[in-house]
C-alpha cells in the first residue's frame, strides 16, 4: 500500500496522524493545505476501517463539500492502489443546513413535527413574514415600521447568534428599538403560522436540530449516529451551528475542526469568529491545536501583498504567509477611467492569459456585491465570453431591475400581459385581482394609452396611477428621446422603491447601472430587444452549470469564493464604497471584516493578482443634485505599505509621447487630490 500522506509536508502529516479520538482544532492561513489536510484525514478514516456512512462532515456549501469527497477520494486511490476507483460517497457530507434537514426529517415524530414539513428558503421567509405582517395592520401602516425582508433579517440573527430580540435590536438595528414588544408580538404570530403550514424556514433547520439535542435521550441517539465529525471553514460558523456541535459531541471525541480567523467573513451573518478561537477551552482537557505554516498557493509576490493588507488588521491569530512557490510576477494594481475600461480591461488581459495557454475556468474575477459586474456581464456577452457567476442575484434577475424592465415594456407595448402584470401592481393599492381586470380592458379597447388612463382604480391608487398613464403617453409620443426617457421611469419608480425595500438604497445603485447600460444602446426598442434575446446574464444562462469540456470564466462575490483558487484573479472597483462597502456602517468590526474580504479575495490567485482601481465612479447619493459621475477614492486598505508590494499601472496606457511632454500622471494624481479633499470635508 503507499504511503498516504506522501506529498504531505510535515505539520499536514501531524494533523493527519493525530489521535482520531482527541478533538483537534487546526487553524492556519488561507493556502495552506487544510481542506486538502482535512481529506487526507478523513481518507485516513475510512483505509483504517471507519464507515463512510458514519461519518459527518460539514462544509460551507454543497459545492465544497462534493469537492472534499472528491479530495478524500483520490487519496483513497492513491493509497489502496487500483482497489477502489470510485470517489468515496459520504451521505452526511454537506452544509450545517442539510445535515440538520435530513436529521429533522429522521426524527420528525419524535419531536412533534409534521413528517412532512416543507423547507422556506430565504424568499419564501420574506414572503411569509409579509403575509404576518399584514396581519399587524396598525403597526405596519407605520412608516418607521421595519419592511418584511428586515423583519425577516432580525428574526434571523436573533437565532443565530441566539441573542435575545432587544441586544440584537440594539446593537443591529437601532432604528427599530422602539418597536420591540410589537416585533416580539409578530414573531410569535410568525412561528405560529410556520407551525400551522407545516413549515421551517432555514433557521429551523438548526434551531430545531440544536433544541432536539438538548434532549438528553435524543443528543444520545443522535450522537451515536456518527464516529467522527469533521468540519471546515470553521471561522465562519454561528453560534447556534458552535452549540450543535458542542452538544452532538460533549467531550469532543472525533471532532475535527479546521480555519482561518485572518478570513471570517460572514459576522453580518451572525457567524462568530469566537466559536473558533474559543474552540479548544469548551472541552476538559483542552482540544489539541495545530498550525500549518506554509502557503502551497501563491506565489511569494501575492502573498507578500496579501500580508501587507492583513498586517493593518487590529485583531489576527494567524501569521503571515509564506509561501514556497518562488517569486513570481508583483501583484498589479490597474487604475481605469470607469467601470466600462474596467470591463474592457478584464476582458482584454482575460482573453491574452487564455492565448498564453491558461484557460478561462483558471480565471476569476471577484467583487463585492452582485451587482459590481453588470457592466463586465454585458462585456463577455458582446465578446461571446462564456462564464458562470456564483453568489447573488443575477443582475437582470434582482426585483427592481425586472420593476424598471417591466415598466418599459409595458409603455413600449401595454398590451404585453406579463409586464403589464407586473408594473401595474407597482401602484400602491393594485392588487392581482385589479391588475388582471385592467389588463383585460386594455386588451379589449382600441386606444390602450385611453384606456389606461379611464381605468376605474380604488382611491388610494389615484395619483401614481395618474403618473404612470401620463408616463407611458409620453413615451408613445414620437419626440421621446432614449435614453432620457428612462430618467421619467426612474423618477416614478424612486417612491415605488422606498416604500417597498428597506435597502432602496443599494437597489437604486443597480438602477443607475442599468441606465448606463441602457444608454450604450441606439433605442428603447433595440435595448429591450436585446437585453431579451441575449441578456447579460445569458451566457451564464445554464443555470450555473457548464457543460463539459467547456471552458468558462468564473465571476464570483467574494463571499462565494471562499475556498477556491485560480491561476489568475481580477478583484474589481478596489474604492472606497465598494471595498469597504459603503452598506458597511463604518463601525469598527465591520470595516475590520470588510479588509479580512479583501485578503480573502486576494489569496484566491495562484499565479496572477490584478486589483483594478477605476477612477470615476457612479453614487446614487448625488442622484438629485445631478451629479452621477463623481470622483471615487481608492480603497482604504490600499495603503502607501500596501501599494509598495503592487506593481502600479494605469489603463489604457497613455501615449508615450504625451506622458513625456505633459506628465498626465502627475496631474490625474492632483485632481483626484483635491477631489478627496473635497469629499472628506
Ligand atoms: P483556504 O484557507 O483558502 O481554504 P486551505 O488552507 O484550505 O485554503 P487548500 O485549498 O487545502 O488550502 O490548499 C491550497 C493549495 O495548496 C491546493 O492547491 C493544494 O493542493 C495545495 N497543497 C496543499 N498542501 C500541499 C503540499 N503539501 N504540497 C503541495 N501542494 C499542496
Ligand atoms: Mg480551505
Amino acid at each position: 500500500m503507499e504511503d498516504r500522506t506522501a506529498g504531505l509536508n510535515e505539520q499536514q502529516r501531524q494533523v493527519v496522524a493525530h489521535d482520531p479520538a482527541r478533538p483537534l482544532l487546526v487553524i492556519a492561513g488561507a493556502g495552506t493545505g487544510k481542506t486538502n489536510t482535512l481529506a487526507h484525514r478523513l481518507a485516513r478514516f475510512v483505509s483504517a476501517g471507519a464507515d463512510p456512512h458514519r461519518i459527518l462532515l460539514l462544509t460551507f456549501s454543497r459545492r465544497a463539500a462534493v469537492e472534499l469527497e472528491r479530495r478524500a477520494g483520490r487519496v483513497l486511490v492513491a493509497a489502496l492502489g487500483q482497489r477502489s476507483h470510485e470517489a468515496i460517497a459520504l451521505p452526511w457530507a454537506g452544509t450545517f443546513h442539510s445535515a440538520g434537514a435530513r436529521l429533522l426529517r429522521m426524527y420528525a415524530e419524535r419531536i412533534g413535527l409534521a413528517p412532512d414539513f416543507t423547507i422556506h428558503d430565504r424568499g419564501d421567509t420574506e414572503d411569509l413574514m409579509g403575509l404576518v405582517r399584514q396581519g399587524f395592520a396598525a403597526e405596519a401602516a407605520q412608516r418607521r415600521y421595519p419592511a418584511a425582508a428586515t423583519c425577516a433579517a432580525i428574526y434571523s440573527r436573533a437565532v443565530n447568534a441566539e441573542r435575545t430580540l432587544a441586544d440584537v435590536l440594539h446593537e443591529s438595528y437601532p432604528r427599530y428599538v422602539e418597536w420591540e414588544a410589537e416585533l416580539k408580538a409578530m414573531f410569535g404570530a410568525y412561528l405560529d403560522a410556520k407551525a400551522a403550514q407545516h413549515v421551517l424556514d432555514f433557521d429551523d433547520l438548526l434551531l430545531y436540530w440544536s433544541h432536539m439535542l438538548a434532549d438528553a435521550e435524543l443528543a444520545r441517539e443522535v450522537s451515536a449516529l456518527f464516529d467522527y465529525v469533521l468540519v471546515d471553514e470553521f471561522q465562519d460558523t454561528n453560534r447556534l451551528q458552535g452549540a450543535i456541535l458542542k452538544r452532538l459531541r460533549p467531550d469532543g471525541r472525533g471532532v475535527t475542526v479546521v480555519g482561518d480567523d485572518a478570513q471570517a467573513i460572514y459576522a453580518f451573518r451572525a457567524a462568530d469568529v469566537r466559536n473558533i478561537l474559543d474552540f479548544p477551552g469548551q472541552y476538559a482537557p483542552a482540544a489539541d491545536v495545530l498550525t500549518l505554516a506554509v502557503n502551497y498557493r501563491s506565489t511569494q509576490a501575492i502573498l507578500d501583498a496579501s500580508n501587507a493588507v492583513m498586517a493593518q488588521a487590529t485583531e489576527r491569530f494567524t501569521k503571515d504567509l509564506k509561501g514556497t512557490r518562488g517569486a513570481g510576477a508583483r501583484a498589479a494594481l490597474v487604475t481605469v477611467r470607469d467601470a466600462t475600461d474596467q470591463a474592457r480591461f478584464v476582458c482584454e488581459q482575460v482573453l491574452a492569459y487564455r492565448e498564453e495557454g491558461t484557460p478561462l475556468e483558471a480565471q476569476a474575477v471577484l467583487f463585492r456585491s452582485a451587482s459590481h459586474s453588470a457592466e463586465l456581464e454585458l462585456e463577455l456577452a458582446r465578446r461571446n465570453i462564456p462564464f458562470v457567476k456564483y453568489g447573488g442575484l443575477k443582475f437582470l434577475d434582482a426585483a427592481h431591475v425586472k420593476d424598471v424592465l417591466a415598466l418599459l415594456r409595458f409603455a413600449h407595448n401595454p398590451r404585453d400581459r406579463l409586464a403589464g402584470f407586473r408594473a401595474v401592481r407597482l401602484v400602491p393599492g393594485v392588487g392581482p385581482a385589479t391588475a388582471v381586470r385592467v389588463l383585460d380592458e386594455l386588451e379589449a379597447a382600441a386606444d390602450p394609452g385611453a384606456a389606461l388612463r379611464a381605468a376605474k382604480l380604488p382611491a388610494v391608487a389615484k395619483d401614481d396611477w395618474a403618473a404612470l398613464a401620463a408616463m407611458c403617453d409620453a413615451m408613445r409620443q414620437p419626440g421621446s428621446q432614449w435614453p432620457s426617457e428612462l430618467d421619467g421611469v426612474l423618477a416614478w419608480y424612486e417612491p415605488q422603491l422606498a416604500r417597498m425595500h428597506d435597502d432602496a438604497q443599494a437597489r437604486a445603485a443597480d438602477l443607475t447601472q442599468l441606465a448606463r447600460i441602457a444608454a450604450t444602446f441606439a433605442s428603447r426598442e433595440r435595448f429591450l430587444t436585446e437585453i431579451t434575446l441575449d441578456p447579460p446574464a445569458a451566457a451564464a444562462g445554464r443555470a450555473d452549470v457548464p457543460l463539459l469540456d467547456d471552458d468558462y470564466l468564473v465571476l464570483s462575490t467574494i463571499h462565494s469564493a471562499k475556498g477556491q483558487e485560480w491561476r489568475s484573479v481580477h478583484i474589481l472597483n478596489a474604492v472606497d464604497g465598494c471595498i469597504p462597502s459603503d452598506m458597511a456602517t463604518g463601525r469598527r468590526e465591520e470595516i475590520e471584516e470588510e479588509r479580512r474580504l479583501l485578503y480573502v479575495a486576494m489569496t484566491r490567485a495562484r499565479d496572477r493578482l490584478a486589483i483594478v482601481v477605476p477612477q470615476r465612479f457612479y453614487v446614487t447619493q448625488q442622484a438629485r443634485a445631478g451629479d452621477r459621475h463623481v470622483y471615487a477614492i481608492r480603497s482604504r486598505f490600499l495603503t502607501p505599505s500596501v501599494c509598495a508590494t503592487l506593481e502600479e499601472r494605469t489603463w489604457p496606457v497613455p501615449p508615450a509621447s504625451a506622458s513625456a511632454a505633459a506628465s498626465p500622471g502627475a496631474a490625474i494624481d492632483v485632481t483626484r487630490r483635491i477631489r478627496e479633499a473635497w469629499n472628506s470635508r
